[in-house]
Formats: C-alpha cells, structure tokens, sequence
C-alpha cells in the first residue's frame, strides 16, 4: 500500500490533521491507521461509557460518513510496529508494509505504570482507552467487585474513582504526593476538591503509594508503603500517561520526553511530522516545547501539522495546560503557572467566598495573568485565558479582575481590544 498522506494516531491530532490536508488538498491519497478498531472518538468520556451514561454513539468524534466524504482510508485495528525513514515506510505488527510521502506521527500517549511486585494478576487496569472502560465496566457487571484501589489522585485517577463508586463501588484514592491534583491546583484548591470527593464517598490516601498487588491469579487487595493491605478485586493504575513515543525513538527521530517539533510541526527527520500528546508542543507561556496533553492541543498541532504536510505553510502558535474539570458537578478550572515558587517573584490576587465555597486564584508575572484557579465560579475561565494568551498588561485593571462580576465591560477598553487581537500567526509562506 503506498500513499501521499499516512496518519499513525485516529484521535483528536489525527483527525485535525486530516481536515487540514483536505482543506488545502482534495485528492491526495490518505489514510488514517489505528490500533483501536473503531471510529475517532471522545476520549474524555470514557468515563461516561463506564457508567453507562453514554454509549460509543454520544461519543463518536468524527463518523464513519466524515471518513467517506472526506476520501479518507480508515486501516482501524492494524498497529505499526516499526517505521523505516529512509524508505518512507512503515511496516505493521504483521509484516505488512505501507509507504507514504508525508507521515504523521499522532500515537498520542502510554499510560505509566509505576513498578510494584504482582503485576501479572488479573483485576489490574489502566483507564485511557475505550477498551479499558469497557472492560472495566464488564468486569463490574459480572462479578461482585465491592471494592476497588485507584492508584493515582490526579485527573484521571479521580474521574476514575468518580465513576466507580458512582457505579456502587467502594473506592479508595491512593496519591503518592501531599494532596489530590497537585500539579493541577494549589493547596487550597486541592484541599477543597479532596472535601467534594470525600463527602461523596471516596477514600483518599495521600504521601502514600502501592508497592504490592497481592492475590493468586487475581488481585485480592493492594499493600501501601506503610504496610497497610487495602482488600479489593479491583485495582486501576492512573499516575499519568507518557509521550507514545517508542517507534520515533527507535527510528532514529529527536525525542526528549516526547517527540521534537519544530513550530510546523517537523520532527528532525524529512517528511515525517508529530503532533498531539505523542509530541513536545510550543508552551506559549514559557516559550519552551513540552507535553502538553490536552484534547484542543492534540487537535491544533494536529491541524498545523496537516497543513503543513499539505505544502500549506502553518505554524503552532502554543498551547498551555489547561484543565476544566466538574468531580460530583463540582466545577474547577485551572490553567498556566498555578504554583508558583517565591523565587518567581510572581503577584498573586486570590478571593475566597466561604459561604459558597468559591475560590479564585490569579498569578501574575510583570503585570501579565500566567495562571489561574477557579472554583465554583468559573464564568470567567474564557476572559482570563484570553489576557493570559495575548499577554496583556493587566496593571490597570488588577482589582477588576478579582471581582465577583468581572466581565469585557468591566476592563478598560485598550485591554479589551488588545484582547480581541487575532493570536493566530498568519501563514508564513518561506
Ligand atoms: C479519562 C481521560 C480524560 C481526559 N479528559 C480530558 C479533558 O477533560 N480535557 C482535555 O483537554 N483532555 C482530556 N484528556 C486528554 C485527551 O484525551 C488527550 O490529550 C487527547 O486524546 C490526545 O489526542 P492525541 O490525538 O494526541 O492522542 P490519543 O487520543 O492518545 O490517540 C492516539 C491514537 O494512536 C493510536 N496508536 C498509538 N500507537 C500506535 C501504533 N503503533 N499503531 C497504530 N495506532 C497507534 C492509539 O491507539 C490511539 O488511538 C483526557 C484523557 C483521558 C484518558
């Protein structure tokens, strides 16, 4: 098989790719390739499918019709195993090989899995991939479960936990830092969010981790750090997910913690690009490349990416890390620098409304928004993260921004029109 445009990845930076090669280029041969079998789809709400508040129809991200339109060939369920650059080739895990002109690299990201003795037993998942989650649910649905150990308080790890004891379950958190989220919120947004998942019923052990998965052929129960045996049937390890980067690493392609891009979205082999989770993309706040492993990343450096592999001149103009999240309906967003460390020298504008348990946390540097926290009143998250990506100075209107009804109206009016600044770099056609 040989063809103009070959996309290893059918998710978020895969299909953006996609859409942007048919933009600029309408018959080029194309082909999307994934090891998963079925459509793009949503990968945030896998959760949903494991409650069984959605099916794979309310999730489906792109039909079957948008690949037809769209002249796009679907090789679902087939996994590269090796790429051969300088024969512009990939081979398949069963031999089959496949050439391209231009190849995207869009393998997204690997769950981690810390090492702890008795990982071979049954009962022990990780949760990315609709695959798990309907494992995961069909293993509730047949057996009596009663209680299960989510390895990791991060994002996913509580989503996790959320839809398992949604489901009936007893669950129980196990963190390895000081606190749920802590990367994502400060101390006091963590502290408030562990509240929320506590009063609903989940377990949290922090500063601890697993260290055994104990058990004959199936897990029976988790032993801590501290010698602690927690009993459960099932175990899910969610401490974060790695750049997929294995297949450029061994291709000889520059990979640091993911794979290297330049702003087009070139690797630093010729004709092979990379985008989404699987890449180091632009961090617009700090101005270096890095995992940025979010949904609107994946699919923006995807389009860039496409574009450019169409001969379209684009570039990524950054992303940030940025996480919206609503545990039990609770909702918090945060976004940028949200920890920042005395030597940074950043400003901080915080507010806390006891009675509603509201919390909003502004960090600045040199009169610039480089992050925020919000808590229950998220309103605002858009006009913030607009001042923090056009890098407006905030120095008239600091008080404004803190306030309960902050809105356009309420900022002077060059900060508006700064803000409306279109950010998108023009094509740059060298
Ligand atoms: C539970 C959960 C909740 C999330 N919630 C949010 C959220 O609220 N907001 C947000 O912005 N982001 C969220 N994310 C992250 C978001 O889903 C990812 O950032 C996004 O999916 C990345 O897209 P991608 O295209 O880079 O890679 P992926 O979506 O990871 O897709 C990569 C694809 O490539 C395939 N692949 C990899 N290697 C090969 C190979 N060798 N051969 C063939 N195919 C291969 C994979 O099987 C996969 O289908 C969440 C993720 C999870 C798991």
């Amino acid at each position: 098989m040989a063809y103009k445009y070959l996309i290893i990845g059918n998710s978020a930076g895969g299909i953006g790719a996609a859409e942007a090669i048919r933009s600029v280029d309408a018959e080029g041969s194309l082909a999307i390739l994934s090891d998963e079998p079925c459509v793009a789809y949503s990968r945030p709400m896998i959760t949903n499918l494991l409650t069984g508040q959605a099916s794979f129809n309310n999730m489906v991200y792109r039909s079957s019709d948008f690949y037809t339109e769209n002249r796009i060939e679907t090789l679902l369920g087939k996994k590269v195993a090796k790429l051969q650059p300088s024969e512009n080739k990939v081979t398949l895990d069963g031999g089959e090989e496949i050439t391209y002109e231009k190849l995207l690299l869009a393998t997204g990201g690997t769950p981690f899995i810390p090492k702890m003795n008795g990982l071979q037993k049954k009962g022990i998942h990780t949760f990315t991939t609709i695959k798990d989650a309907e494992e995961i649910r069909g293993k509730i649905q047949q057996q009596e479960i009663g209680e299960a150990v989510v390895l990791g308080g991060g994002l996913i790890g509580l989503l996790t936990a959320e839809a398992l004891v949604t489901m009936g379950l007893k669950v129980t958190v196990v963190e390895l830092l000081d606190r749920v989220l802590a990367p994502l919120l400060d101390p006091k947004a963590s502290a408030m969010v562990r509240e929320v998942v506590e009063r609903n019923g989940i377990q949290v052990v922090t500063g601890r981790t697993v260290t055994e998965v104990l058990g004959k052929d199936e897990v029976t129960g988790v032993q801590l750090d501290d010698g602690r045996w927690l009993p459960c049937k099932l175990f899910v390890v969610a401490v974060g997910v790695a750049p997929n980067a294995g297949l450029a690493r061994e291709a000889g392609l520059k990979v640091n913690r993911g794979i290297a891009v330049n702003s087009r979205m070139e690797t630093s082999i010729p004709n092979i690009y990379a985008c989404g989770d699987c890449a180091e993309l632009l961090d617009f706040l700090s101005g270096n490349n890095r995992p940025i492993p979010i949904w609107p990343a994946a699919y923006m450096s995807g389009m860039v990416a496409g574009s450019n592999m169409a001969k379209s001149p684009k570039e990524y103009d950054g992303g940030v890390g940025m996480n919206s999240m609503h545990l039990f309906g609770f909702p918090v967003i945060s976004f940028g620098k949200v920890n920042p460390t005395d030597a940074e020298g950043c400003e901080v504008l915080s507010k806390t409304d006891e009675v509603r348990g509201a919390y909003r946390k502004i960090v600045l540097s040199g009169n610039q928004i480089v992050g925020a926290i919000l808590v229950e009143d998220i309103d605002r998250a858009g006009i913030l993260l607009g001042l923090m990506r056009r890098k407006v100075d905030v120095s008239g209107c600091k008080e404004a921004l803190i306030q309960d009804d902050l809105g356009l109206i309420s900022l002077p009016r060059a900060v508006r029109s700064r803000m409306f600044e279109m950010s998108v770099k023009k094509n740059v056609a060298k």
